[in-house]
C-alpha cells in the first residue's frame, strides 16, 4: 500500500502546551464533510482558547485556526451544493446539531447541543489541508483574496453581524471602541452602513488611521471624557466594544443615548459597571453578540466585496506561526496576522 501523503500543520498537544509544527497524514473527508486546501488563515486572539484549553470539548492534539480561506479539494459522501475548486471560507462557526430547539428554530449559531467551533472543538485552518462540515462553508467572491477573506470570516463577521443586527438606523451615532483586529473592521463597516461613525482609541496618533478607515469623529479615551463627548452628539445608539478591557467599556457606557446599547464582542474577564438609573431613563443597556453562521460569513464577504471593506494584514508562512501568534498577543501586528500556506 502506498504511504499516505503528508501535510504540515500547527498543533497543540495538550492544554497549556507549546505550539508545534508537525507532519500529519492528509485527512479524507467523512460523509457531509469536505476537504479544503487552505491558502490562508488569520491568527485570532481566540486561538488562545485552544492553546490554554479554555473552551469545553477540545480534543487534543488540536490544530488551531478559524479564519481559513481556501479551495474545496475533495467532497465527502453525500455533500450537496458544493463543487471541487470552489473558493470557501471557514470561520468560527464549525457546524451545529440540526435537531435541538435552536437549530429547529433556524438559529444555528445558538445550537444548544453540538456547537462546533473550527480550530477549537475540531481541527482548524493553520494547516495545509483541513476538513470542514459543508454547512460551515462560506462562498468567497472573486475579488476578495484568500489573505483578506480569512479575517473576514471571524473578525469581519463578528463586527458586521453585530452591527447589522443591533437595530441602529442610518445616520445614528455608532461608536467603535478600540481600533485593533476587530475594531479596524468595525469602523469600516459602520461607516459603509451609513452610521455617524465615532472611533474611540487611546492616543492622538490613531486619529489619522481612524479617519482613513472612515470614522467621522475620533475620540481619545486617554485624554477625553468619552461619555460626555458622545452625549454632546446626542448619545450613541451603539457602542461596539471590541476591546477586552472592562474599564474602557465602563468609561464609555455613560455615552449611550435613548435605546443605546453597549454591544460587547470583546471577551474580557473583569465585570463591566453601569449606572442603572441612567440606563432605565434611557432604556439603554448592555448586550453581546456571538459571531454568526456560515451564511452570515458569506454575507460579510459579499458586503466587503461590494463596499471595499478589507482587513489590514501582515502575512507569515505556516512555519512561522509562533511568531505570528506572539505578534498578535503583544498587539504589535497591524492589524491581523495571517498565515499563508503557499497553496
Ligand atoms: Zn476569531
Ligand atoms: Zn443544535
Amino acid at each position: 500500500m502506498a504511504a499516505a501523503k503528508k501535510m504540515t500543520v500547527v498543533q497543540v498537544a495538550k492544554a497549556h502546551g507549546p505550539w508545534e509544527i508537525v507532519e500529519r497524514d492528509i485527512p479524507n473527508p467523512g460523509p457531509g464533510d469536505v476537504r479544503v486546501k487552505v491558502q490562508a488563515c488569520g491568527v485570532c486572539h481566540s486561538d488562545v482558547l485552544t492553546k490554554e484549553g479554555w473552551w469545553p470539548g477540545i480534543s487534543y492534539p488540536c490544530v488551531p485556526g478559524h479564519e481559513a480561506a481556501g479551495v474545496i479539494d475533495v467532497l465527502g459522501e453525500g455533500v450537496k451544493g458544493w463543487k471541487v475548486g470552489e473558493r470557501v471560507g471557514v470561520g468560527w462557526f464549525g457546524g451545529s446539531c440540526g435537531y435541538c430547539d435552536s437549530c429547529r428554530r433556524g438559529d444555528f449559531a445558538m445550537c444548544l447541543v453540538n456547537r462546533e467551533v473550527t480550530g477549537v472543538t475540531r481541527d482548524g485552518g493553520h494547516a495545509e489541508y483541513m476538513i470542514a462540515h459543508s454547512d460551515a462553508l462560506a462562498r468567497i467572491p472573486d475579488d476578495v483574496t484568500p489573505v483578506d477573506a480569512g479575517p473576514l470570516v471571524c473578525a469581519g463577521v463578528t463586527t458586521f453581524n453585530a452591527l447589522r443586527n443591533a437595530g441602529a438606523r442610518a445616520g445614528q451615532v455608532v461608536a467603535i471602541l478600540g481600533i485593533g483586529g476587530l475594531g479596524h473592521l468595525g469602523v469600516q463597516y459602520a461607516a459603509k452602513m451609513g452610521f455617524k461613525t465615532v472611533a474611540i482609541a487611546r492616543g492622538a496618533d490613531k486619529e489619522a488611521l481612524a479617519k482613513k478607515l472612515g470614522a467621522h469623529v475620533y475620540l481619545d479615551n486617554g485624554t477625553q471624557d468619552i461619555s460626555k463627548e458622545l452625549q454632546k452628539m446626542g448619545g450613541a445608539r451603539i457602542i461596539l466594544a471590541t476591546v477586552t478591557a472592562a474599564d474602557a467599556m465602563t468609561q464609555s457606557i455613560g455615552g449611550l443615548g435613548i435605546d443605546g446599547q453597549l454591544l460587547v464582542v470583546g471577551a474580557g474577564e473583569k465585570p463591566i459597571e453601569f449606572n442603572a438609573t441612567q440606563a432605565i431613563s434611557f432604556r439603554s443597556g448592555v448586550r453581546s453578540w456571538y459571531s454568526g453562521t456560515s451564511m452570515d460569513s458569506q454575507e460579510t464577504l459579499a458586503f466587503s466585496a461590494l463596499s471595499g471593506v478589507r482587513p489590514m494584514t501582515q502575512t507569515f508562512p505556516l512555519e512561522k506561526y509562533q511568531e505570528a501568534y506572539d505578534a498578535m498577543m503583544n498587539s504589535t501586528v497591524r492589524f491581523r496576522a495571517v498565515i499563508t500556506t503557499g497553496h
